[in-house]
């Protein structure tokens, strides 16, 4: 089972990636955006990591409470909410239960991911995070790598995407070609969690 600690550590090692990465998607979005992506998140997960440390939470979905509230109110742009609601739904799903499985995980990101489709309007194709998020969801019923590989390959496939939400729509047909930075940092997320899963010594 995954206890309040496990869900820290997750969230302690998507502040580790997005901080090894924060240029490369910076970059991506200074192609099909106002290059801020990187540097966004970055902001957000220190505060994150800071806010967990100052008060641990005690279950899972307080921590996913926190850390989501934390990414409204310090990212900004069009992320910070779409990734705020991600957690905050998700952990309200988890409720007040100390310790989740994998499949309560999943069953719950599931609903956190139908929360951001619901604020933003983008479906499976537009070339959003939901792109990574989509396939992730159903593949973490498998494993947490299958979650991770399933993220990863999601972003990826948004290269030959035009974008249909989001400032990277503006450009039309000049958006294809490129990856999309919130599926990237969508897939970093996952691939935290499998991280933690592995660290942590085996399926939960
Ligand atoms: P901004 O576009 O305001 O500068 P960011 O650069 O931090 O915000 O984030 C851009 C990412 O946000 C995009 O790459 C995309 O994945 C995601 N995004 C934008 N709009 C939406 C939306 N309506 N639904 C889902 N994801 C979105
Ligand atoms: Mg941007």
């Amino acid at each position: 089972m995954l206890d309040a600690d496990f869900f820290h550590r997750w969230m302690i090692a998507a502040a580790g990636l997005v901080d090894r990465d924060a240029e490369h998607l910076t970059e991506l979005d200074s192609a099909i955006g106002d290059a801020d992506h990187g540097s966004n998140l970055r902001r957000g997960f220190a505060a994150v990591s800071a806010a967990l440390a100052k008060e641990p939470p005690q279950t899972p979905g307080a921590v996913l409470s926190l850390a989501g509230r934390q990414l409204i109110s310090t990212v900004g742009g069009a992320s910070g909410p779409l990734y705020g609601t991600l957690l905050r739904r998700t952990g309200k799903a988890l409720g007040g239960a100390p310790a989740v499985s994998r499949a309560d995980l999943a069953r719950a990101l599931g609903e956190g991911v139908a929360a951001v489709s619901q604020l933003g309007g983008a479906q499976a194709g537009d070339k959003t995070m939901l792109d990574a998020l989509l396939p992730a969801v159903d593949a973490l019923g498998t494993s947490f790598a299958a979650g991770r590989d399933a993220a990863r390959a999601g972003a990826e496939a948004t290269v030959p995407l035009r974008a249909r939400k989001g400032r990277a729509s503006y450009l039309g047909e000049r958006s294809v070609g490129h990856q999309d930075p919130g599926a990237t940092s969508a897939a970093l997320l996952i691939a935290a969690l499998a991280d933690t899963a592995e660290t942590a010594g085996g399926e939960a």
